[in-house]
């Protein structure tokens, strides 16, 4: 029989596999395709067309119907780049009560607890199914889990609970807001500035898409905020630009300005309104451009967009990792995960994960072990259940 490798043991294989967004996952997909394998288990993988370099995997155990609990994370992590780290990164050290390496927090501690727990569901067989869903690309802007979610349906028999274990303190993340970013190219027409009234200046224009949003933000600012939204600090959606460059030299009309505009909803906010509200404004200012220069013009492209978790009334996935984890309160968190597009594709989801967001992303990243623990004993519990 294959050997049954403890959760540490996988988070330490996992670590192991420098899984940055920009570059392959495919040897820890194979890796956690043939450890299943080994012990029964089949898995299903996604491959992305677009990026044959990266899959995505799924997998079910147990009675083969409908009703599971998914157990869901990602497997890209965000560089190390420039990070002063005290160890190598891609290898997990303990020190102090704390197990270092990129990703133990974010979140290749709670895949590792996912992989453990469908193989001992395997042995344990279990009266209500469990799976298993590993996405990539969460770290450049939830893209890889619509495809992933899509690809599963026809496959699996459709889960009722999903969890995804981004790191959350074990407690029962019900809440976040959404989103959408864009790069916004404006293109102006060159003259000198002396005679500026016939040429497009792009810097003026966007600052004009830019001035509305601050004038969006006080509007939203001042009205009363729903029940959802305010659970939400802020509780409104908020309209931010973060980067903007562009022009050629003081006395020239800028020919060119990029900056980016995206939008964090509160997730009962219509998000299409809010993206067509976006667009129009970019519409009507490109419309005042063309009336002076036909070949000015404003390019938009989509940098993310990741829907909002909206807090479910009696939600089953809630109510699961609740009765699991004797965790009453409320939570929201101000960060996007994939739980809200597993409930745009109409599932159950919360999130409920080892470890502190605070480490995610940091030199030195770590998970307690006291954490990493708190989340061996939450899937020991999970097992129990799924057998009752
Ligand atoms: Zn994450």
């Amino acid at each position: 029989m294959a050997e049954r490798l403890s959760p540490l043991e996988i988070m330490t294989k996992l670590i192991s596999f420098p899984t940055v967004s920009r570059d392959t996952n495919l040897p820890l997909i194979d890796w956690v395709e043939g450890y299943l394998d080994a012990h029964g288990i089949e898995s299903h993988r996604w491959p992305d067309p677009d990026q044959p370099h990266k899959a995505a995997l799924f997998a079910h155990v147990g009675p083969w119907e409908e009703g599971a609990v998914v157990l869901s994370g990602h497997t890209d992590v965000v560089p190390v780049d420039g990070q002063p780290w005290d160890s190598d990164p891609f290898t997990v050290v303990e020190r102090d009560g704390k197990y270092f390496g990129r990703g133990t927090c974010d979140m290749k501690g709670f895949d590792a607890l996912a992989i453990w727990a469908l193989v001992e569901a395997k042995y344990r067989d279990p009266k209500r199914p469990l799976q298993l869903a590993l996405s990539f690309d969460e770290e450049v802007g939830c893209t890889g889990a619509p495809p992933m979610i899509e690809a599963m349906q026809p496959v699996l028999p459709k889960g009722s609970a999903v969890i995804v274990g981004e790191p959350s303190m074990m407690k029962a993340v019900t809440g976040h807001k959404g989103g959408q970013g864009f790069w916004v190219d404006v293109w102006g027409f060159e003259v000198h500035s002396s005679i500026m009234h016939t040429g497009v200046n792009a810097i003026m224009e966007a600052a004009k898409i830019i001035a509305w949003s601050n004038e969006v933000n006080e509007t939203e600012r001042a009205k009363e905020p729903t029940p959802v939204a305010a659970m939400f600090e802020p509780p409104w959606t908020t309209l931010h630009t973060g980067v903007i460059e562009g022009g050629t030299a003081a006395n020239i009309t800028a020919k060119h300005c990029q900056f980016d505009i995206g939008y964090r909803a509160v997730p009962d906010a219509d998000k299409d309104a809010w993206t067509a509200m976006v667009r129009d404004k970019i519409r009507e200012v490109e419309e005042g451009m063309q009336a002076i220069h036909p070949e000015a013009r404003i390019e938009v492209h989509q940098r993310f967009g990741v829907p909002g978790l909206k807090p479910e009334e009696n939600g089953e996935a809630e109510g699961l990792v609740r009765k699991i984890t004797g965790d009453n309160a409320s939570h929201v968190v101000s960060y996007g995960t994939e739980a809200g597009q597993f409930q745009e594709a109409g599932y159950s989801a919360v999130v409920c994960g080892p470890g502190d967001i605070a480490q995610a992303h940091q030199p030195n990243e770590f998970i307690t072990v006291e954490q990493f623990n708190a989340g061996h004993a939450f899937m020991e519990r999970l097992l129990d259940r799924l057998s009752e």
